[in-house]
């Protein structure tokens, strides 16, 4: 398997790049609209064919790529169902999404966002916001539950082998990747935390609302790709 582990500074947005050895069949998960050319140069550099694009989520903090990435490679954007309405494939949780041998099982984890999805491939699991290192994706907007991402840590991520690797969607301390055993032991929020200790703590995180709410959730329910106002 080809593994490559990307970032955007300025949402400190992870994007994976995952290909195929034997068919050089790629996907790319939750790429941003700012890095289409970077991640499409590494493509072809690893000598790839991009058949598929992923995305967790409809993220609020940056612009997915997705629709860019299907217009210049022809690639299948595979979106949860009550996400994206432009996503070729709508995925629910049993769902298996196969890039050459590769094969993505689709794990229900709502909570973030209703439709937040991850995948999870071989040992590794790519959670988007649902479960962070030592952290989790807020609940505050997006119809996020508190209650919902509570049941999604602990009773489908963390019933994961506990050497599963965690590569979440975004860091902002300069972390890559964990694994389900430590988040068990180590994740402030979650880790010997009751149900209601937990809605206790998301309830009273006071966030600033994310700069780009208000563009970024519309464009991205078109993979996006708004149609320009003159038009
Ligand atoms: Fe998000």
């Amino acid at each position: 398997m080809i593994f490559r582990q990307l970032f955007d500074s300025e949402s400190s947005t992870y994007t994976y790049l995952i290909g195929d050895e034997a068919t050089r069949q790629a996907v790319l998960i939750d790429p941003v609209l700012e890095q289409a050319d970077r991640d499409l140069k590494l493509v072809a550099e690893l000598d790839l064919t991009l058949t598929h694009v992923l995305d967790t989520h409809v993220h609020a903090d940056h612009i997915t790529a997705s629709g860019v990435l299907r217009e210049r490679t022809r690639a299948t954007v595979v979106g949860s169902v009550g996400g994206a309405g432009c996503a070729d494939v709508q995925v629910r949780h049993g769902d298996e999404v196969r890039v050459g041998q590769l094969v993505f099982r689709v794990l229900a984890t709502p909570g973030h966002t209703d439709d937040s999805i991850s995948y999870l491939l071989g040992d590794r699991v790519f959670t988007g916001d649902a479960l962070l290192v030592r952290g989790n994706g807020r609940t505050d907007f997006q119809n996020g539950n508190a209650r919902q991402l509570y049941e999604s840590l602990t009773r489908v991520l963390f019933s994961l082998p506990d050497e599963t690797l965690v590569y979440p969607a975004h860091d902002y301390q300069g972390r890559t990747v964990t694994s389900i055993a430590e988040e068990k032991r180590h994740n402030p929020r979650v880790a010997g935390r009751s149900e209601a200790e937990f809605i206790h703590v998301m309830e009273n995180l006071h966030l600033p609302k994310p700069r780009k709410l208000d563009v970024a959730v519309p464009a991205n329910r078109a993979c996006g790709q708004l149609p320009h106002p003159e038009a």
